[in-house]
């Protein structure tokens, strides 16, 4: 994609939807956390699904603490590798407790030291709560970066930096969302539906999938 075609490609889907939102349920920086770091290779909807029970009973690191990981894991059984994120979670509001006040820090270094706490957990965070134009390229972003030639690399770190490098500054603060979107609805893993594209003119992807 040439510069130009990036600047359409992120135009059109800015004008399709001006603020798009996580689809994470959260209505604190440390819930966003947390529902995050439950979501790693799980859907939105099923991490919505348990925070929707778990958050109203604790949504605080020292309220998480005090159900200790047999409660915790009540609650988020149904979301899987539930254990270790259950531990993750219990270690990470520990930390939060005894280290940044009961809040959630907002660094990269003091995000990323927290246990069950990856880059791409990281850059979510730094971007959907503190508005910070990070890129957390997930399944969806990688596809799609490769995919269209806007973005390609062979691991999400590579494609992360390119995205960084070739996304208009303009752009950065929501992009990611635009692209996870896109990659979740439109250009879709199996049969992307480039039928029913709106950038489709400005995707390198050939040949287009026809009419289903
Ligand atoms: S034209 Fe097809 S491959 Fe390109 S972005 Fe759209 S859905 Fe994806």
């Amino acid at each position: 994609m040439t510069p130009t075609q990036i600047d359409t490609f992120f135009a059109t889907l800015q004008a399709a939807n001006p603020q798009p939102a996580s689809e994470l349920e959260y209505t604190s920086v440390f819930e966003l956390l947390a529902a995050v770091l439950l979501s790693a290779q799980a859907t939105d909807v099923g991490v919505n699904k348990a925070t929707r029970r778990l958050f109203p009973v604790a949504n605080t690191p020292q309220k998480i603490l005090a159900l200790g990981q047999p409660g915790l894991e009540s609650y988020i059984k149904t979301i899987g590798l539930f254990r270790s994120k259950a531990k993750h979670l219990l270690q990470t509001c520990q930390i939060l407790v005894e280290q940044h006040g009961g809040e959630v820090p907002r660094t990269r270094a003091e995000l990323e030291a927290l246990p069950g706490v990856g880059r791409k957990t990281a850059n979510v965070v730094l971007n959907v709560a503190f508005g910070e134009p990070t890129m957390a390229v997930d399944t969806h972003i990688f596809r799609v970066s490769n995919r269209t030639g806007l973005a390609q690399g062979k691991t999400p770190l590579a494609v992360e930096l390119k995205l960084l490098e070739r996304v208009p500054e303009k752009y950065l603060p929501h992009a990611h969302h635009w692209l996870i979107l896109h990659g979740r609805y439109v250009c879709v893993a199996r049969t992307p539906r480039c039928w029913q594209c709106a950038v489709a003119a400005c995707c390198d992807f050939q040949p287009k999938t026809p009419t289903q």
